[in-house]
């Protein structure tokens, strides 16, 4: 059966690929992808797929066969703001330097080959379309909160929160990935973040005539990066911790002492306990700095995603899959990224694997990110999720082992209570 439904996806792979492209070509940022889901529902129509729930501004789901075991797929919809991307939107600079349209374009041509053959196996297959994966465009989400459209900054923190993914006994994604001394990675963890956002509130006074009526702003902040800077030599190599950030706002005018400075970052760390340790060191460093020269610090902070934590057993049954196409020399196991995904918040309920596919040329989240070899990205991947659902559909002591084997992380009540913080 596999040998039919992999003949079956090379045979439409023509049009795959130009869903791909089409898609590429169509980046929005998340919450928005309006056009992204148009056109992923024109692609439904004409393969006999229908959508099934539809939540969260532009998510939804497509299922098909009936009952247990029940797989879970997950593409991602958004683009990321990427400045000088030659397939940027004009509007907001949105581009796929992420990849996440290529998820799609695979994906679908995953499931529909699987609906070939779905009255001849047990089972259901979901495909979920999660909006904003890419933690950005903060305002924008934050006034869709008040507006009670969503609840969190994430897609699929929202998804869990109305446990939209409750019903699946585990989850395949898969995302891009930029490595160049191996095809594929499996197994691979991901880091955890915060988002913090510090405002330093100082006094604003003529810069010339009356600085020393003045509480300057800037200061406070560049003391404070000093002190953060400082911390640095206290990380280990192992909690693969990254500290990164931006002065979101500088003062108001040059001949002004800043009244207001505003810098935002991300503390992303594989090690939860160390986020929270250094997350806090680092808000009483900006803390005491605004202190000692006179002013305050506002501290906002958001909870990003948790660290993506793989099933090993779900792992396998890609890896073996991946095995069709190259030797063990070429697939990655076990890596560990400091990049985050808010599928590592699933990962705390449910077993889920994400594999890394290359085929791309640039940097990840860069102006040249493109797709190098289409029938890699597109149709090689396509066959193996499609592949790996086949393997699991037809053998139930796989799916038993699997789910026997996890053990959820958080209930349910921690995690909101985490997420509401
Ligand atoms: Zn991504």
């Amino acid at each position: 059966m596999k040998k039919a439904v992999k003949d079956y996806i090379v045979s439409n792979r023509d049009e795959t690929i130009a869903l791909g492209k089409k898609l590429f070509n169509c980046p929005e940022l998340g919450f928005k992808e309006f056009k992204t889901k148009e056109i992923i529902i024109d692609y439904l129509n004409r393969h006999q797929l229908k959508v099934e729930k539809e939540f969260f501004e532009t998510g939804f789901s497509v299922s098909v066969g009936h009952g247990k075991p029940h797989i879970g797929l997950i593409a991602e919809l958004d683009a990321i703001p990427t400045v000088g991307h030659p397939n940027a939107s004009k509007v907001d600079n949105a581009a796929h330097s992420c990849g996440h349209s290529t998820q799609i374009a695979i994906m679908l041509a995953a499931l529909d080959a699987l609906n070939q053959k779905i009255d001849q196996l047990s089972g259901r297959v979901t495909l979920f379309f999660t909006p904003a994966e890419e933690f950005t465009d903060v305002e924008y989400r934050k006034q869709l909160i008040k507006e009670g459209k969503i609840k969190y900054l994430s897609g699929k923190q929202n998804m869990l929160a109305a446990s939209l993914f409750d019903d699946c006994d585990l989850f395949i994604h898969l995302h891009s990935s930029g490595g160049s001394d191996y095809r594929f990675s499996v197994n691979s963890s991901l880091a955890g973040f915060i988002y913090k956002k510090l405002t330093f509130n100082g006094k604003g006074a003529h810069a010339a005539v009356c600085p020393d009526e003045g509480v300057n702003a800037l200061n406070m902040c560049s003391l404070f990066l000093n002190a953060m800077n400082m911390l640095r030599e206290t990380y280990k190599e192992e909690d693969m911790v990254r500290v990164h950030g931006i002065i979101a706002k500088g003062g108001d005018t040059v001949n002004s002492i800043p009244e207001e400075v505003i810098y935002e970052c991300y503390i992303r760390s594989i090690n939860p306990d160390f986020l929270l340790k250094l997350n806090e060191k680092i808000s009483n460093a900006a803390k005491f700095c605004s202190q000692a020269l006179g002013g305050s610090c506002t501290i906002e902070d958001i909870p990003g995603y948790l660290p993506f934590i793989p099933c090993t057993a779900l792992s396998e049954v890609i890896y073996q899959n991946m095995l069709d196409y190259t030797d063990s020399s070429r697939i990655r196991w076990n890596e560990k990224s400091v990049a985050a995904g808010d599928v590592g918040d699933i990962s705390v309920f449910k077993p889920v694997t994400q594999y890394g596919y290359t085929g791309f040329k640039g940097r990840m989240h860069g102006n040249n990110l493109q797709i190098a070899d289409p029938y890699e990205v597109y149709i090689v991947q396509a066959e193996i999720v499609a592949g790996s659902v086949l393997d699991l559909l037809t053998d139930s002591s796989l799916v038993d082992n699997i789910v026997n084997s996890f053990q959820p992380k958080m209930t349910c009540q921690q995690y909101l209570d985490y997420l509401n913080k």
